[in-house]
């Protein structure tokens, strides 16, 4: 069993400099081949549900598919609820086993961000589970617009909110089908210079693989969010099984072609993140 929390993940990252993949998974075809990766490098995982994921497949499931996981592999997997909006969401992901909740409550104003996510982090850790939470705002690629993290405000944040971990805005866009967008690394040295707290990107898709690797070593950024570049190794290899046979109508078989191409981006992925091989 290496079900862990957030914190329990990201502070050994933050001192041992590497980060942790926060993973969006869509269903149990993505999320296995994500945990038999990290197994298969040694590194820890982040399995992540985001809205889309919810949408699909309802929390209780969810957790127990993570945890099940988690008791699978000898890697630290960490059931992770990712952009939860209200405090009924985020209490429905702790009932339903998750680790780790993260309240979004980046559109609102700081003050009101704040009290907010303060009141899930004091729920969080009630429980002996963990809280991220947002200050600036994520933009999304043909979408809404990024609001750029303050340093003042992060410190702020960071102090009041009680979090164990802080997404930050720092030239991060959602849903980025690139690599081609650097982050603003003066922005990142700044935030960090007034906190202590384990930072995250989201939108890490679209980050370069060699920064991403430069942060984890140098930065406090500990977890990277990575949705759209796993979707895309999944839609494609799935896209190529349902081409080879046009006769084939098993979802099972269809699907079973997925689990290799997908785990062998997400090695690559996790990689990168430079963790060292935890296998227990
Ligand atoms: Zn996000």
């Amino acid at each position: 069993m290496t079900l862990a929390t957030l914190a329990d993940v990201l502070q050994p990252a933050l001192k041992g400099n590497y980060a942790v993949g926060g993973l969006v998974t869509l269903g149990w075809e993505d999320m296995r081949a994500y945990a038999y990766a990290a197994q298969s490098i040694g590194a820890p995982v982040i399995l992540q549900a985001g809205p889309g994921c919810r949408e699909h497949t309802p929390l209780p499931i969810l957790g127990k598919m993570y945890r099940h996981l988690a008791a699978e592999v000898d890697v630290p997997v960490v059931a992770h609820l990712d952009h939860g909006y209200t405090f009924d969401e985020c209490s429905k992901a702790l009932d339903s086993g998750f680790t780790s909740l993260m309240y979004d409550g980046s559109r609102k104003p700081l003050n009101q961000n704040i009290d907010e996510t303060a009141r899930i982090a004091e729920l969080a850790n009630a429980a002996g589970i963990s809280c991220e939470g947002e200050i600036g705002f994520v933009g999304y690629a043909n979408g809404e617009n990024s609001a750029g993290t303050d340093p003042d405000e992060a410190a702020q944040f960071a102090r009041e909110s009680g979090v164990d971990a802080m997404a930050i805005s720092v030239g991060n866009v959602h849903l980025q089908q690139d690599k081609e967008g650097g982050l603003d690394l003066p922005r990142i040295q700044a935030i960090e210079a007034v906190t202590s707290v384990p930072l995250v990107i989201h939108g890490g898709s679209g980050v370069p693989v060699a920064q991403r690797t430069l942060l984890a070593q140098t930065s406090k950024v500990c977890k990277f969010n990575i949705g759209t570049e796993l979707r895309m190794a999944f839609g494609a290899a799935l896209r190529a099984s349902v081409n080879s046979d046009p006769d084939q109508f098993d979802r099972a078989v269809l699907l079973k072609a997925t689990h290799d191409p997908v785990m062998t981006a997400t090695q690559s992925v996790l990689r990168a993140f430079g963790a060292p091989d935890l296998r227990g």
